[in-house]
Formats: C-alpha cells, sequence, structure tokens
C-alpha cells in the first residue's frame, strides 16, 4: 500500500481536486492524506485571533466569506443535484459548528477544534466526489488514530494499532482517504501536529501501515536546490538521502515540514516528492541511499534568536555546558547551533517565547549578549572532511556577507552559517551562483 499526500494547493479547488481524482484513479491500493484547502487554515487562525478577543463581528465576517467560498467550490465540483445538496448540507453543519463558539468562552481547546475544520472538510468534500463518480473509497478519521502524548510527541504504538485496525473493519477499500495535520492529544482533545502538519502525518501513517513508499504532492516538482521564493533558476534534485532532506527540511526547505523525513527513514520507506500540476515530471525520491561528493542544496531557516554567554573564568570548565544548556531545557527550549571558544560561547534558538526568562537565568553564569533577526543559512550534501575543499567554496561564495556563527561537523551533512535576516536573499542568490550554476 501507498500513502500519498496532497497538500493546500493541491486541493484548492473543485478543479484541483477533479485533477487529484485522476492522479489517484490507477487501481492501487492507497491510502490519501489531504490538507486543507489552500488558504483555510490561515482563515481558521484569524477566527481565533478575533475570538480571542471577543470580536466577533470580525470573526463573523471571515466565517461568512469562508463559508460562501465553500459553497461556489462545491457547486463546481459535483454533477448532481443530490450532491451538490449532500455538499451544501455538510459546509452548513461544519461552519455552524464554528459559528458556536462566537459564543461563549474562548480558550486553546476551542481553537484546536476549530483549526480541524479545514481537513475535516477538505477530506469529506473529497470523499463524496470519489462517491459520485463511482469510485471506491472509505474515510479513515484521524481523530480515531492519530495522537500525539504528553511531550507532544506521536504516540506511535497508539497510532500503529488503531489506524490498523481501522483498515481492517472497513476492510478492502481501494481508496482511504484521511485528514492530515489533525490529531488527538493524551487527553483525548482535538489538537494538531503544528502548522505544515499534513507531512508529518503522511509520514507516520506511512511508517504505521510499513507503505511501499510515502508520495509528497505539492505545488513544485520537488526539493529544488534552493529556496524558489528567493532565488530564480533553482532545479529540481532528483535524490536525496533521508539525512540530507531531514537537514534540509529542519532549515527552512518549507516543502517538507520540520518533522516529516524521521518517521519514513526510521522505516527505510522511500519518500517520493511530486508535482500536482505536472503529474509526469520525475520529482524527487528520498531514500537511505547517499550519493557522494556533491553539495546538494541551500536553504535558510529565518526567525532565530542568538545569545552569547560570555564567562572568562568558567567556561570550559567540566559541568559549565550542562548548566547552561539547563537552563534551555527547562524552559523546553531547542538549541539549534551551538559554538564555542575559551572564554564565551553561542547558541542560537527559534522559540523565543520564554528569552527573557532564560537570558534572566544565564546571568549568573556571565555577561549575556542576544542578537534577534538572526538567519540560519545551511548547506547540504555529502560533507565529509575527506571531500576538501567545500568550505572554501562556500566561504568564498560570500565573503562579503557578515557571518555571525559558523557550524560544521555535527553531521557529515550539514555546513550552517548564521547571518542578519537583512542579508539573507543575497546569500542565497551568492550560493546559488558559486556552487549549482
Ligand atoms: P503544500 O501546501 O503542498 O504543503 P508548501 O507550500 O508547504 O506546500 O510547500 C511547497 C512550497 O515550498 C513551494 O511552493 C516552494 O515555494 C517552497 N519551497 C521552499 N524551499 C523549497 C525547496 N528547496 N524546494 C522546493 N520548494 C521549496
Ligand atoms: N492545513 C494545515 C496548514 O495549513 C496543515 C498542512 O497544510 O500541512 O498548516
Ligand atoms: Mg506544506
Amino acid at each position: 500500500m501507498r500513502v500519498l499526500k496532497f497538500g493546500g494547493t493541491s486541493v484548492g479547488s473543485a478543479q484541483r481536486m477533479k485533477e487529484v481524482a485522476e492522479i489517484i484513479d490507477n487501481g492501487h491500493q492507497k491510502i490519501v492524506v489531504l490538507s486543507a484547502m489552500s488558504g483555510t487554515t490561515n482563515s481558521l487562525v484569524e477566527i481565533a485571533n478575533y475570538l480571542y478577543k471577543k470580536n466577533h463581528d470580525g470573526a463573523n465576517e471571515i466565517i461568512n466569506n469562508l463559508e460562501q467560498k465553500y459553497e461556489q467550490e462545491v457547486e463546481q465540483l459535483y454533477k448532481s443535484e443530490e450532491f451538490i445538496n449532500k455538499g451544501k448540507e455538510l459546509i452548513k453543519s461544519h461552519f455552524n459548528f464554528i459559528r458556536s463558539f462566537t459564543i461563549d468562552m474562548f480558550t486553546v481547546f476551542e481553537e484546536k477544534a476549530i483549526l480541524a475544520q479545514g481537513e475535516l472538510i477538505s477530506t469529506a468534500l473529497f470523499h463524496y466526489f470519489l462517491q459520485e463518480n463511482g469510485k471506491d473509497s472509505a474515510l479513515l478519521p484521524a481523530l480515531d488514530y492519530m495522537r500525539i502524548d504528553k511531550n507532544n510527541e506521536p504516540d506511535i504504538n497508539y497510532i500503529k494499532e488503531n489506524i490498523q485496525n481501522l483498515i481492517t473493519e472497513e476492510g478492502g477499500h481501494t481508496i482511504y482517504i484521511t485528514q492530515g495535520y489533525i490529531c488527538r492529544n493524551a487527553f483525548g482533545e482535538i489538537d494538531n501536529l503544528q502548522r505544515g502538519g499534513s507531512d508529518y502525518s503522511a509520514s507516520l501513517i506511512g511508517a504505521a501501515i510499513q507503505a511501499d513508499e510515502i508520495q509528497i504532492w505539492t505545488d513544485i516538482d520537488g526539493m529544488h536546490n534552493n529556496d524558489p521564493r528567493y532565488v530564480e533558476n533553482t532545479q529540481s534534485i532528483k535524490e536525496l538521502s533521508f539525512d540530507e532532506a531531514a537537514e534540509l527540511a529542519y532549515f527552512g526547505a518549507k516543502i517538507l515540514h520540520p518533522t516529516s523525513v524521521l518517521p519514513a527513514k526510521l522505516a527505510n520507506i522511500p519518500v517520493r516528492l511530486l508535482n500536482t500540476m505536472a503529474p509526469k515530471a520525475e520529482g524527487t525520491l528520498i531514500s537511505s541511499k547517499q550519493n557522494k561528493e556533491r553539495m546538494a542544496a541551500v536553504a535558510a531557516k529565518d526567525g532565530i534568536t542568538a545569545i552569547k554567554i560570555k564567562s572568562g573564568r568558567m567556561l570550559l570548565a567540566y559541568g559549565f555546558l550542562r548548566k547552561v544548556f539547563e537552563i534551555f531545557e527547562s524552559y523546553k527550549t531547542p538549541i539549534d547551533m551551538i559554538t564555542t571558544s575559551e572564554v564565551g560561547v553561542s547558541v542560537t534558538i527559534d522559540d523565543d517565547k520564554h528569552l527573557n526568562e532564560i537570558v534572566n537565568d544565564l546571568k549568573k553564569y556571565g555577561t549575556v549578549e542576544v542578537d534577534h533577526d538572526q538567519v540560519i543559512v545551511c548547506v547540504v550534501g555529502d560533507l565529509i572532511a575527506e571531500n576538501r575543499g567545500y568550505a572554501n567554496t562556500i566561504f568564498d561564495a560570500i565573503k562579503n556577507i557578515s557571518i555571525r556563527m559558523i557550524s560544521y561537523g555535527g553531521s557529515n551533512f550539514n555546513l550552517s552559517l548564521l547571518i542578519n535576516a537583512q542579508d539573507k536573499k543575497q546569500a542565497l542568490n551568492l550560493l546559488s551562483d558559486k556552487l549549482f550554476n
């Protein structure tokens, strides 16, 4: 069995949904994971923000506009009166549910229930479409098998057991349709796998059912060698190893959710990135195969804060780094990059929710400096030390850009540089010119 995930743009209109139905219509048994139609989750976030502020008029305006958009899509999607009516009833019930939150108190629980509506609607509409066209399909409700634990990590055993039970109960369909992104948490409440998390859903499902292949269908022909939003003439990469793909996803290549490679890697299931708008394009194959001696791609991660702790006396005395790391751990704040010297240690974080507390605690150990608006630019490939000259080429490419931190050797696949956000676009372009063109 294969798992095919279609992102927001891929199911962004009635026409696109029809194209997806054609792509999946080949007789192979598969699980189809869908995102919400593009723009929907953003609108749901806006609605929730208004409801937190008790601005019911603001919320209602977005709810009404979004509902209207869906009513139009329903008319385009189905041929028969019967299915148009079914679609409209479905839309009405979901939007009435969203409206029900404009009266009472509004907390994070209600917010998560609202955010789940996008994927619930897209999968139900698509399922109806397949039914209308006589295709054999069944819905697998993600809220019945996808679960995270108390640490917000996927509950792998629960997912495996429950999705397999559901497939057995449903029995022998060719196409199973399910929601990306949404799940339940350890308390059984509706939750989600974070923005962009449908890729993660697909990978978790693939691993849970030991799929032959996981396909991520999106609006571009696979992983490009640089970020196409900032660099022109980027090229699609034919093959990536799991490790390379994980580094790129973690360090900003938006085509893949940061955590989505690991479940596939652990289960050794190949992941193919494909283009819904050009279904014949080869795309990118991610597998355990490592291509030797090449720089594969460049990516950039925004919104980074750098923290430097200077402590001439204590630094590099044993136990010092542990104390520093414990502070970050106590605020559940992951560190991305680390560099050390005799007099100081610099680290970066992308979650600055507890920055003030962290800085206060760090001051016990020395003077602390904070730099905001930083970006990690990362070059990924087979960068083992034996392949001489790569570092030189990289630094030569960006010799006129100020570099705040450098990290190399943490893995064989990544060289990371911390620079100012304002230099990001220029750095990405200079690297592309030198490394790939
Ligand atoms: P989906 O809605 O299908 O999940 P996303 O918008 O999350 O799609 O991801 C696809 C987008 O990722 C592309 O349209 C592209 O702009 C962006 N992107 C950023 N970096 C890369 C890269 N290195 N290769 C391909 N796409 C990238
Ligand atoms: N719909 C969710 C989002 O927009 C999840 C996803 O598309 O992957 O973030
Ligand atoms: Mg995405």
